[in-house]
């Protein structure tokens, strides 16, 4: 199971720095590779408009 990043994105770019594995990228809306997502919920916690949610 991975992390997934919604509609809520706002781009912010705080995830995309705290992500151990690589597995964001930047644009509009923020993406997580779910092949390289480690789920590990970093990037949930440190999302300022609560946009990314466990797929
Ligand atoms: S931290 Fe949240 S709002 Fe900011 S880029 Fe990542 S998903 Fe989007
Ligand atoms: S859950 Fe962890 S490994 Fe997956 S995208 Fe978020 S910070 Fe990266």
């Amino acid at each position: 199971m991975a992390y997934k990043i919604t509609e809520n994105c706002a781009a912010c770019g705080t995830c995309i720095d705290e992500c151990p594995t690589g597995a964001i990228s930047a644009g509009d809306i923020y993406k997580i590779d779910p092949n390289a997502c480690a789920d590990c919920g970093t990037c949930a916690d440190a999302c300022p408009m609560g946009a990314i949610e466990q797929a």
